[in-house]
């Protein structure tokens, strides 16, 4: 996808603060941060939505949630808490339609969400 902004981060040809990344999938700092600690992890691949995962892509999204285990424990946030979360679609408030997995924490956060 050559006008998506995602696809765009992932080659680096917009820039990005990185946190994480190898050939499948990359972790960088949400742009506007609604906690202390706001990342986004992203696959290499343009799935769009939650709605456009196949079978063949379990894994992938697997791979997604280690990673933020492993960027959570690092950032201090296992004990704490943290929130995870894909938006899908419009009523969810997706903005970016390239899948991607917000990682919030460092802040207590309230429930049910806005
Ligand atoms: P969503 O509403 O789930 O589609 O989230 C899209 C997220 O991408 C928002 O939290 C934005 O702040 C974030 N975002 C948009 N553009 C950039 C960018 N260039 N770099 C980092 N994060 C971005
Ligand atoms: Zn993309």
């Amino acid at each position: 996808m050559s006008d998506c902004l995602f696809c765009k981060i992932f080659k680096k040809e917009i820039s990005s603060r990185i946190v994480y990344e190898d050939n499948e999938i990359m972790a960088f700092e949400d742009i506007n941060p609604q906690a202390p600690v706001h990342l986004l992890i992203i696959p290499a691949k343009h799935i769009e939505s939650i709605n456009d995962i196949k079978e063949e892509d379990k894994e992938l999204i697997g791979k997604m949630f280690l990673i933020a285990k492993k960027i959570a424990k690092e950032k201090g946030l296992s004990e704490s808490g943290y929130r995870t979360i894909f938006n899908t679609g419009k009523d969810a408030g997706q903005a970016v339609f390239h899948i991607h997995l917000h990682l919030l924490g460092g802040r207590k956060m309230s429930w049910p969400p806005g």
